[in-house]
């Protein structure tokens, strides 16, 4: 399998994960790619492209958190450029549809107090506003959207502004064949996990682009799911994303929202507030070609970072990152058959979830956990070592 370390906080917390939950139990192949921010700035991101490659190559990868670079980071780390985001240079080349999953733990209940069961996000992960073309409008002019045919055809083109001053303008993109593995993804998903599908555009305004979207998810359902839907008594459901919304809020949960790529990278980090903490969602790009690519949801956690270097006491919750390892160790158990190391992930997220119900967690938990004499605040290197002694004991019970 591959894995892709990462920056700041998260880097800092991977490296005790696998110290202390990982490498004592495991003799697994692992491929490493370092995703630092320096070393994507050393080899002009040449190694982010690699990973990428070496994750088609095996078919899983687990990915720690890195910065996106902004401007402050190109000073911040003195960069050459303000490289993409790896993710959005990952998820293009591997396709697919990002999954992203609370974990939910006995003693956490939602903020939204109808929600029963986990509200699944099936995020686009190709196109639209993450690989977009952007200009400045220095003053007045006419900005076209063209379109040229390979095959030597006239041009068809669009007025996008007859601008009288300055401004913006931006391209965005999409493929019909990456919006149908989106949809036979979703459809697939849902299917599997028996649960209903919803999905949501806003194609009352996009007439041609979101209703792209919507057309082709109806033509998935019709031609393949429809009767399979029925047999297992699951349902597809299409709204306009704006009454997806309030419908979100007022239900039980326990469906698959499918979003676009924007929509859903939002509600994704909403869902996970509302569960508790950014750190109780767990992430997996699953790609039409069979490769799968395990992550957190949150970021690098800068500022408990900033803390950390000042030899200041930090609290990180690394839930997601210990999920991210143990979807990628069962899923690399699933393809090749070996039980052992599908038990190993299977207890290695029980002993997780069980740390946290038993009182032990991290500040941001015990913000919203349920008030009880057995919760205790604990340090990140403390709440990784209470996971370790219960997985220990389950191990060699
Ligand atoms: P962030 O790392 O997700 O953290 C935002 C805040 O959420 C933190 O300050 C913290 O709140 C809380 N939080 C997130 N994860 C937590 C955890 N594991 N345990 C405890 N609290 C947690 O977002 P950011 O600070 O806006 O972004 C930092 C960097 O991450 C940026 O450079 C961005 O580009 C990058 N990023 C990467 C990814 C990715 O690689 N998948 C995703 C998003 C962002 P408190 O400070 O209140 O404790
Ligand atoms: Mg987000």
């Amino acid at each position: 399998m591959v894995e892709m370390d990462g920056d700041e906080m998260t880097r800092v917390v991977w490296k005790m994960v696998k110290d202390k939950l990982l490498l004592p139990y495991l003799d697994t192949n692992v491929e490493y790619y370092d995703l630092h921010i320096r070393n994507r700035d050393n080899t002009n991101d040449q190694v982010t492209v690699d990973a990428a490659n070496a994750t088609m190559k095996y078919g899983v990868g687990v990915k720690c958190a890195t910065i996106t670079p902004n401007a402050d980071r190109v000073k911040e780390y003195n960069l050459k450029e303000m490289w993409k985001s790896p993710n959005a240079t990952i998820r293009s080349m591997l396709d697919g549809t990002v999954f992203r999953k609370p974990i939910l733990v006995k003693n956490i209940r939602p903020f939204v107090s109808t929600w029963k069961k986990p509200i699944i996000i099936g995020r686009h992960a190709y196109g639209d506003v993450y690989s977009n073309t952007e200009m400045s409008i220095p003053g007045p002019g006419k900005a076209e959207i063209v379109f040229t045919p390979s095959d030597g055809s006239g041009p068809s083109q669009k007025t996008i502004q007859e601008f009288t001053g300055s401004g913006i303008i931006q391209g965005i993109h999409n493929t019909d064949e990456s919006i149908q593995s989106f949809a036979r993804a979703c459809f697939t998903y849902a299917f599997d996990e028996k649960i209903d599908l919803w999905f949501s555009t806003k194609d009352t305004i996009s007439k041609t682009y979101d209703a792209r979207f919507r057309d082709i998810f109806e033509d998935e359902y019709k031609e393949n799911w429809i009767a399979k839907f029925q047999d297992v008594g699951i349902e597809y459901f299409f709204t306009l994303i704006d009454d997806a919304v309030a419908r979100i809020i007022r239900s039980e949960g326990g469906m698959l929202w499918a979003l676009k790529n924007y929509d859903g990278d939002v509600m994704s980090d909403m869902i996970a507030a509302a569960n508790g903490s950014l750190a109780m969602m767990t992430s997996v790009l699953v790609s039409p070609h069979g490769y799968f690519e395990y992550e957190a949801a949150h970021g690098t956690v800068q500022k408990h970072y900033y803390k950390h270097l000042n030899k200041e006491e930090t609290s990180t919750n690394s839930m997601a990152l210990i999920f991210a390892w143990a979807g990628c160790l069962r899923k690399r158990g699933e393809l090749d058959g070996t039980e052992n190391l599908v038990d190993f992930a299977n207890k290695l997220e029980e002993a997780a979830i069980e740390t946290v119900e038993s009182g032990i967690m991290t500040g941001d938990l015990l913000l919203v956990a349920q008030k009880s004499p057995n919760n205790k605040r604990v340090n990140t290197q403390e709440f990784i070592d209470a996971i370790g002694e219960r997985l220990h004991r389950k191990l060699w019970r």
